[in-house]
């Protein structure tokens, strides 16, 4: 019989299974997809990389990443804007009537986003899990005393950073929904695609791909794994499919699952968050910025677009939908959306926006393997139910993925450290994070 069956070829399951393989355990991992990586998933049908998932380490400091994409190789390219943050790198800002910030104004919003950050701590310091994001906000703004167009502005701010952060409305979200979202260090991109980190640890593991797991059984003998392509029997199984996925209980349990793993599965959000990537014949935008940014009301839908040449080499703008646009947008057509998109941006830079040669639209809401795109601590829910999810079940049955990790949800390197953690859980011992790329060689 098997040791243990991992669920899903995401970087938790990887990370997971490399341990234990590694710790000498027989290992299984069943992916319902084509590929490994998940969530992490480079497109380069173009002939470079397009990162339909994840593209940025948010944060090399303290990062488990950092060590290990030193240790496979892999080219970097700091561009440190990837958390929707108000500034640190230049952005071109722009206020409600079009015209770009000038220094003293983009000194006075970067002052401002700070004064209201550390108001809004303190206003939430004492709220409990019921109050949402968007009371807190207007709690927050209603003690700075700011005039209407100076209060807005944070306001919309703080509705796309909901939406992007989260994938949901500010309405939806939590106050203490992003506590833990502290960007530490740098932030990196991947010119050779994020999707070489799972590719890398899936070498010599066991996977089966194109196969889709429908029920897992759980007795005091172990578990039982029914897939579209047969059954599977372990002594554990580790589940690390999106949270999307389990709320739609696409995955059967028996016996049900107890209340301290199914309650927080209930209560935590998925939220949508997707790509928009236009190539451009060529560049429009200033030389010297990081991104283009909207402020005020004129920003809905579309406020920021993130220049991304550096990765592709031709000239190519990012930008995103989150919350409600980003499941809008999924009902759309292709042309409709960079229709869209180009109104916003020609409402900044006019008649100089050409059209695009080329572009790349996600849809990870309606994709049944996500159903979204992360987790988020939902109004009535807290960031211990992340963790409480990977309680494990009769010994049996472990939790792991993005979802778990109540430390920094939403992330990679959260998801990868949910599959050590799962795999120190079985293996009752701590096993150092060196073991993932011990024997994997860099890359060429
Ligand atoms: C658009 C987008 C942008 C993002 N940007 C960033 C970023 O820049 N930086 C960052 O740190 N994070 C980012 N994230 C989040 C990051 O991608 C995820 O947190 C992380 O990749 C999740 O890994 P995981 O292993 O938990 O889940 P996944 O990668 O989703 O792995 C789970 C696996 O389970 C498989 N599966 C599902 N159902 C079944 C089934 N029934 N049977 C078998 N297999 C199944 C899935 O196919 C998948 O491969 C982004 C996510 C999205 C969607």
């Amino acid at each position: 019989m098997l040791d243990t069956i991992v669920v899903g070829a995401g970087i938790a399951g990887l990370t997971a299974a490399r341990l234990l393989h590694a710790a000498g355990q027989r290992v299984v991992v069943l992916e319902a997809r084509d590929r490994v990586g998940g969530r992490m998933w480079t497109d380069r049908t173009a002939g470079f990389s397009v990162d339909r998932g994840a593209s940025w380490i948010h944060g090399l400091t303290d990062n488990p990443l950092t060590d290990i994409v030193a240790e496979l190789g892999l080219e970097t390219v700091e561009f440190t804007v990837g958390s929707f943050q108000a500034g640190g790198r230049p952005i071109a800002d722009h206020d409600e009537s079009r015209r770009r910030f000038d220094r003293a104004a983009t000194a006075q919003w970067l002052a401002d986003v700070e004064t209201a950050d550390a108001l809004f701590l303190d206003t939430i310091a004492g709220s409990g899990d019921d109050e949402s994001y968007a009371d807190a906000a207007e709690r927050t703004l209603a003690r700075t005393g700011w005039d209407a167009e100076r209060a807005d502005r944070v306001r919309v701010f703080y509705r796309h950073r909901t939406e992007e952060q989260c994938g949901a409305e500010i309405e939806q979200v939590a106050a203490h929904a992003l506590d833990e979202d502290a960007i530490d260090g740098d932030e990196v991109i991947f010119p050779g695609g994020y999707d070489a980190v799972p590719r890398a640890f899936a070498d010599g593991l066991d996977i089966r791909l194109n196969t889709t797991v429908t029920a897992v059984d759980r007795s005091a003998s172990g578990v039982r794994v029914t897939t579209d392509g047969g059954e599977f029997e372990a002594a554990r199984a580790i589940v690390t499919v999106p949270l999307g996925v389990l709320k739609a209980g696409a995955i059967a349990f028996t016996p049900a699952l107890p209340d301290t793993v199914a309650g927080p599965i209930a209560r935590l959000g998925m939220g949508a968050f997707n790509k928009v990537f236009l190539r451009f014949p060529e560049r429009f935008w200033p030389d010297d910025v990081y991104a283009i940014r909207q402020h005020g009301r004129p920003s809905l839908p579309w406020h920021s677009w993130y220049d991304v040449s550096a990765v592709s080499g031709h000239p190519m703008l990012l930008t995103f939908a989150g919350g409600d646009l980003a499941r809008a947008i999924e009902q759309q057509s292709d042309e409709e959306i960079v229709a869209s998109v180009l109104d916003a941006l020609r409402g900044i830079h006019g008649d100089a926006v050409p059209a695009p040669v080329a572009h790349w639209i996600t849809r990870w809401a309606s994709d049944p393997l996500a159903l979204g795109s992360y987790s988020y601590v939902a109004t009535g829910s807290s960031h211990a139910d992340h963790d409480a999810m990977a309680t494990p079940v009769d010994g049996a049955l472990h939790f792991a993925g993005e979802a778990t990790y109540g430390h920094e949800p939403a992330t990679v390197h959260g998801a990868l450290l949910s599959g050590h953690r799962a795999a120190e859980h079985i293996l009752g011992a701590p096993v150092p994070l060196a073991e993932l790329t011990r024997g994997l060689h860099p890359a060429g």
